[in-house]
């Protein structure tokens, strides 16, 4: 097979540049660079403009341009890798695998694209998908762009009333979904819980098109829902040309995680976000045609649209869709993926390493790995700990990467792509990617920092670079107060986190900009304290929230899931592992950040996509109540704290 078909005829960062010379041309030249890069796509109609600054905060990347997702990621590999696997389905769960090649891709898409154009979905329609990780979750997706329609993922498994606010939000005319997820070997039927959101929601649904796995029964509404089955052999031969679309055309929304408060509804355009993604793919990556990516992660957060969908594809890889846990049926699962499909690059998150980190790390070590080039982690801090069992215990480079669903690809990372002499720094994601001219500003002044060391607000100059949002969906007036408006002497947008360069141009990300604490005077990032606590052997899991203290203003206080929780299983355990905590971290950063008390739990409340929900730990401690909790993942862990706050 040859492995050059599809890439780009000027050679646009492939392995020997210098990176800050690259960097600094993708911010200088910025048209100049883009347009080389756009060359990476199938245009149907070329672009006029590169990128259309007339409204800032608003940005038009390739304005004039036609082109379609699906056909880049799909319809333009047929011809040179019709048998390659497009998509390889494995589920632990149902104990399921199934590859489906381009050629199979293509037809099945076509599919799914009639029976949604039979329901009237065209041009701007919205398609809502809340589906469990198999394989017509992603052709869902596929279809609708095709169709030039805009889908909108759930991430399967959201209660009734989340899904409902997000079917109000987004409008849909038709939703696809699925009689049941699994996980850890539970039926977890989704039917009943849409039948409820869709008779909560404001928002009428026409169509309901539903895929029965056979896990649970589903009933079908009489006029509504419509068997996935019956309707897909019905057009089995059905042709549905691409509908060429403006690159500014939306080709979907999606929420963030949550984890500060109410979801925010990202909006992505079609053509930045192509050609930003296989920029990507080449230069951070490495990913070649013909090679297979595995991310971990869920198509209902960003990197599962982008990596484990878009980005793929449109690279020309075979791509893994994996339904089940990483320790299921044991803790050498995903290496057994690894070994058997050959995966090249594969992409996960810190809080799965740290499931992995409480197994044996013989496990990891069972397989094969010598296809593997690299680890890519992102989602949240990586700490030095966390980084380096990871590394040791896999032998690969471990690659932190900073982003958010808001830009949806990674602002920080080491793109050894461009330059394989760029090294990585434990606790560090790297260097702004091209196109990225990230600033880093006194949070009182808005003042530049340029020295090393200076520790600042986290910002990104206009125009954002192409694929990250346009607006925030029927919103735009949120978008620029949100976003733009934290600095009345600048308009630049704000990540919310803490950044820190050293002198070697290493980034570092210090926590979010509303988790600092003051203590006595000191302000102090939890991410810090954090960093610190974790630094203890017997310390899995750990977070670290400021509580008002009449006192000190506001003292620290640690979570902690320990490894072996038989050391914690009595008082006099509990008490004598808080101190050597504490003891670690007065080595560490001294005794202004020592926690005040250190509180031992089986779980923390975390978001569903595994983000700590620091806030509703505060407020468990300041006997606040929770606010919105609709994307947490367990409940129950909420009632734990409650009671070791107690104890
Ligand atoms: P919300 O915006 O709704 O509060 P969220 O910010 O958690 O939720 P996401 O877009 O999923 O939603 O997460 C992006 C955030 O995750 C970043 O702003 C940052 O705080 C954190 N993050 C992501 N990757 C990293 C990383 N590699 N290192 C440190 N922090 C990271
Ligand atoms: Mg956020």
């Amino acid at each position: 097979m040859d492995r050059n078909k599809n890439k780009p005829t000027v050679m646009v960062g492939n392995g020997s540049m210098n990176y800050p010379a690259f960097h600094a041309r993708s911010i200088r030249q910025r048209d100049a660079y883009w347009r080389e890069q756009a060359q990476r796509i199938d245009w149907h109609r070329p672009f006029h403009t590169v990128c259309d600054t007339r409204n800032p905060p608003f940005a038009e990347w390739f304005v004039g341009g036609q082109l379609n997702l699906c056909h880049n990621a799909v319809d333009r590999h047929v011809p040179h890798r019709p048998d390659q696997p497009a998509l390889i389905f494995v589920s632990t769960e149902t104990c399921t695998e199934q590859t489906l090649s381009y050629g199979q891709l293509f037809v099945e898409v076509q599919r799914m694209a009639a029976v949604l154009r039979a329901q009237g979905v065209g041009r701007g329609d919205r398609v809502l998908i809340y589906m469990p990780m198999i394989p017509e979750a992603v052709i869902a997706m596929l279809a609708t762009v095709r169709l030039g329609a805009i889908h909108s993922v759930v991430f399967g498994g959201f209660a009734a009333h989340s899904l409902a606010t997000r079917i109000e939000d987004a409008t849909p005319k038709v939703i696809v979904s699925a009689d049941a997820g699994s996980r850890g070997g539970k039926v977890i039927p989704y039917k009943p819980l849409l039948d409820e959101a869709l008779h909560i929601s404001k928002h009428k649904v026409d169509k309901v098109v539903l895929v029965h796995r056979g896990l649970s029964p589903a009933g079908l509404v009489e006029g509504r829902d419509i068997d996935y089955k019956q309707a897909r052999s019905e057009v089995m031969d059905q042709v549905v040309p691409c509908v060429w679309v403006e690159a500014t055309h939306p080709s979907y929304t999606l929420y963030t995680s949550g984890t500060t408060g109410k979801p925010k509804g990202v909006q992505r355009d079609t053509g930045g976000y192509a050609v930003a993604l296989a920029a990507s793919m080449d230069q951070l990556f490495c990913g070649q045609p013909g090679e297979t990516f595995f991310c971990t992660s869920d198509i209902g957060w960003v990197v599962g649209h982008s990596y484990i969908v878009y980005g793929p594809l449109l690279a020309g890889m075979s791509t893994i869709i994996y339904e089940g846990l990483p320790i299921r049926p044991d803790a050498a699962i995903w290496w057994q993926l690894v070994e058997k499909h050959k995966v090249s690059v594969m992409f996960s998150a810190p809080t799965a390493v740290r499931v992995l980190k409480k197994q044996d790390p013989d496990c990891l070590k069972r397989h094969d790995l010598s296809s593997l080039k690299h680890l890519f982690l992102a989602g949240e801090p990586l700490d030095e700990p966390t980084a380096k069992w990871i590394g040791d215990a896999i032998g690969k480079p471990i690659i932190d990467n900073y982003w958010q669903t808001e830009t949806g690809w990674p602002i920080l990372s080491v793109p050894r792509g461009i330059d394989p002499s760029l090294t990585t720094r434990l606790g560090s994601p790297g260097f702004p990617m091209p196109g990225y001219d990230v600033r880093l500003l006194d949070d009182q002044t808005g003042e530049e920092l340029t020295e090393p060391h200076q520790k600042g607000v986290l910002t990104l100059q206009y125009p954002l670079p192409p694929g990250c949002l346009q607006t925030v969906w029927r919103d735009d007036t949120r978008f620029v107060k949100t976003y733009w408006s934290s600095f009345a002497n600048r308009p630049v947008y704000n990540t919310f986190d803490w950044g820190l360069r050293d002198a070697d141009g290493h980034h570092f990300i210090l926590g979010r900009t509303d988790d600092v604490i003051n203590v006595a005077g000191h302000r102090l990032g939890t991410r810090e304290i954090e960093e610190a606590v974790s630094a203890h052997a017997a310390v899995a899991e750990v977070a670290v929230v400021g509580v008002a203290d009449e006192l000190k203003g506001q003292v620290a206080r640690a979570f902690v899931v320990v490894r072996d929780a038989s050391r914690v299983a009595d008082d006099a355990g509990r008490k004598a592992l808080e101190a050597e905590i504490m003891q670690t971290v007065d080595q560490q950063i001294g005794a202004v950040g020592r926690p005040s008390r250190v509180y031992f739990v089986n779980a923390l409340p975390k978001t569903r996509s595994g983000k700590l929900l620091r806030r509703a730990i505060q407020a468990v401690c300041e006997g606040r109540a929770t606010g919105d909790l609709t994307t947490i993942e367990d409940p129950t862990a909420i009632q734990q704290l409650q009671d070791a706050v107690l104890r």
